[in-house]
């Protein structure tokens, strides 16, 4: 059985530089350092900065003295205002690739466009992006998501895990109502690189893996492309989830890797997949 990774697979620049970050915060720590949330959306990486003694938190309420880091999803910027107000030192890792969706989402608003945000509802990116608006967007995970929408001018930003098909299936149909549309494509290029390497490879392979977070939106939105081509693509965290059966009759085993995913993770997934 052959195993082959993907061209673009793992960590993405925004996780690198967000773990620089707070690695660097650790090493000089003189009092405590918390992020608000998960830094990223792998609960393997957060329970080793835990170790380091960065530890996350759901709210600046919650931390009474220290630094606070921003993690790359971003946030509200009323957060940020509020944390420096509380005397606490604020690291902001938000990816330069969120800031610009939400530079583009409030340049929109500030033109008198209606916002969309191609996006999942209820993800911190999204609530982030939402709050550059003032919470004046109206946020859509599909097409038929607009059927309300009367607004004529249009401007949309996206979610920077989005798939490119889920934004130009919105797109069109936005074209087939609204008079003036701008459209921002925020994707960002390791997502899209990522996507199409993954596509292209579950496309030849026998079977996928698919290794990442859970809870990780680009992740899940890897695996569930790798499913469109491919039926027999497995969503894993661990090695140790990997079962023997999967690979029945299998000669090319595909192997991918969510941009939350450390290598060291993919690489004990190889080489659990190679002694099977
Ligand atoms: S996936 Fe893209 S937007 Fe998200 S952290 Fe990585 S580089 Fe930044």
């Amino acid at each position: 059985m052959r195993i082959e990774i993907a061209k673009h697979a793992g960590y993405c620049y925004g996780v690198e530089r967000a773990l620089t970050l707070a690695k660097t915060a650790a090493l000089s720590r003189t009092t405590p350092i918390r992020t608000l949330g998960p830094i990223i959306h792998n609960p393997q990486v957060v329970d080793s900065l835990v170790e380091m003694g960065v530890t996350p938190v759901e709210t600046i309420n919650e931390v009474g003295e220290g630094t606070v880091i921003i993690r790359t999803h971003g946030v509200d910027p009323q957060v940020i205002v509020d944390a420096r107000r509380r005397g606490l030192k604020v690291v902001d890792a938000t990816c330069p690739f969120v800031a610009k969706a939400q530079r583009r989402a409030a340049a929109l608003k500030q033109e008198g466009y209606a916002v969309v945000i191609v996006g999942e509802r209820n993800h911190p990116e999204v609530e982030g992006v939402l709050a550059y608006v003032n919470g004046n967007a109206l946020v859509v995970e599909k097409a038929s998501d607009i059927s309300n929408l009367k607004e004529k001018r249009v401007g949309v930003v996206v979610q920077t895990t989005q798939s490119i098909e889920n934004l130009r299936k919105i797109v069109l149909q936005l074209l087939a109502r609204s008079i003036d549309i701008k459209v921002y494509n925020t994707i960002c290029n390791a997502t899209s690189q990522r996507q199409v390497a993954a596509r292209e490879l579950a496309n030849r392979a026998d079977a996928m893996v698919v290794v990442g977070g859970k809870n990780s939106a680009n992740t899940t939105r890897l695996a569930q492309i790798c499913r469109e081509k491919n039926g027999r693509t497995f969503h894993i965290e661990t090695a140790d989830e990997l079962v023997v059966e999967w690979f029945e009759h299998c000669n090319l085993v595909g192997l991918t890797a969510g941009a939350s995913t450390p290598d060291w993770i993919l690489k004990e997934v190889e080489e659990r997949l190679a002694s099977q």
